[in-house]
């Protein structure tokens, strides 16, 4: 939607885009946090595609069913589509049977569907061991999985049931967020305040049932009554027998986000850029593939991808802290660290609409 929205701007009614999705509609990542702790439903955070429209646009409703990036051509279960710039950005799926017993006897709220299950489950949750684990990675959102333990910690306390309850987080990260040791420190301290017991480089492996544990991949194995869990990410598989992927994502130009395949690029969780997984990260590939197709379109030079995002991260109390973070516009990372604060959550409201507005004309 960036990515469109730029050149839309740039090109007007010549742009001649086709952005094409299988899903009818936009949920920003973090929102599966409100489906699924009951703080609004699917419906309210749902943004319908219907509504983006944008000069030289057109959003079709298909899904990819095969991809020729030597033709720059997707084939699609409606027809075909040939390009001069193809840009692929569809995602992660989930291998969910990657965890044995995650099907049968645990959750994930990674997807929208299962963000949603999770609500007409947790009510149901009161007494016992909860485990926050993540099964696999690369995965999108390093600290998702805190953020889901420190409000899984507050929605118990507020029914009462908190001092019933234990709650693990285990990751196979060797901080909650790596990219900022400011942000680490403050979640460290946030666990320790609520009782969390943290599991660090460390990755749930399966879930047993009649043991009722979650064996991790150092053989531990932690009672468990409640799984609420990341699962194991994959490229599309579409992705993969297109024959782009190598170790499980594209392989791109970090400055352009060029595939190996000319003109054809790759952004989003689907790329391999060993930046993390996260939509603001999208948002500065997509910004770089603008200007490259602009460039070699119209001519000038290309502004490369700055690795820029900023990673927001809630603690559950209604606080929220982030860290900007720079990855490739100098020699090394620079963090910028915001701490907790009940006024940082202007930042995420802002974060929110400006994007809606910008995409959706909200
Ligand atoms: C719980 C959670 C919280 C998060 N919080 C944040 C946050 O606060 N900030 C942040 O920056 N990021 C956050 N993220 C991460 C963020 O959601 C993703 O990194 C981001 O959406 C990646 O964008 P993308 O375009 O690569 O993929 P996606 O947003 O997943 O988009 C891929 C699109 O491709 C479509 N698609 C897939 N396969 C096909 C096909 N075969 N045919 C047609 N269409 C197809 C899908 O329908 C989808 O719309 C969070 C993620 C989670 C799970």
């Amino acid at each position: 939607m960036e990515l469109a929205t730029l050149l839309s701007e740039a090109m007007g009614e010549e742009a001649d885009v086709t952005l094409i999705d299988k899903g009818d509609s936009f949920v920003f990542g973090y929102s599966k946090f409100d489906v699924m702790f009951g703080g609004a439903t699917l419906e309210a955070v749902r943004l319908p595609y219907r509504s983006f429209a944008r000069p030289g646009v057109r959003l079709v409703q298909e899904t990819i069913t095969a991809i020729d990036p030597e033709a720059r051509r997707v084939t699609t279960d409606q027809g075909v589509h040939s390009a001069d710039f193809l840009v692929i950005a569809l995602g992660t799926d989930f291998d969910i049977a990657a965890t044995p017993g995650l099907a049968e006897h645990g959750h994930e709220f990674y997807s929208v569907p299962g963000a949603n299950r999770l609500r007409e489950v947790l009510p149901g949750f009161s007494k016992g061991p909860a485990i926050v684990g993540i099964c696999g990675f690369p995965y999108k959102c390093p600290p998702a999985p805190s953020e889901c333990a420190l409000t899984l910690h507050h929605y118990l306390t507020e029914r009462g049931v908190r001092d019933q309850c234990e709650i693990t987080l285990v990751s196979p990260l060797s901080s909650p967020m790596p990219a900022s040791a400011d942000l680490s420190r403050a979640l460290m301290e946030a666990f320790e305040a609520a009782g969390i017991r943290v599991l660090l480089s460390r990755t749930v492996m399966a879930l047993e049932a009649d043991r009722g544990t979650a064996v991790l991949d150092d053989g531990t194995e932690l009672p468990c009554a409640l799984f609420l869990g990341v699962p194991k990410h994959q490229a599309p598989e579409v992705v993969i027998d297109s024959g782009l992927t190598e170790g499980g994502w594209i392989p791109i130009d970090l400055s352009s986000m060029e595939t190996s395949v000319p003109n054809v690029y790759a952004i989003g969780d689907v790329a391999k850029t060993g930046l993390p997984k996260a939509g603001s990260f999208a948002e500065s590939q997509a910004r770089a593939v603008a200007s490259s197709i602009l460039a070699k379109t119209r001519g000038g030079v290309p502004s490369p991808n700055t690795g820029t995002g900023s990673c927001l991260v809630e603690f559950g109390d209604g606080r929220l802290g982030w860290a900007d973070l720079d990855f490739l516009t100098g020699p090394s990372l620079k963090s910028v660290y915001h701490a907790p604060s009940f006024e940082g959550r202007t930042h995420k409201e802002e974060f929110g609409t400006v994007r809606t507005a910008r995409w959706f004309g909200r």
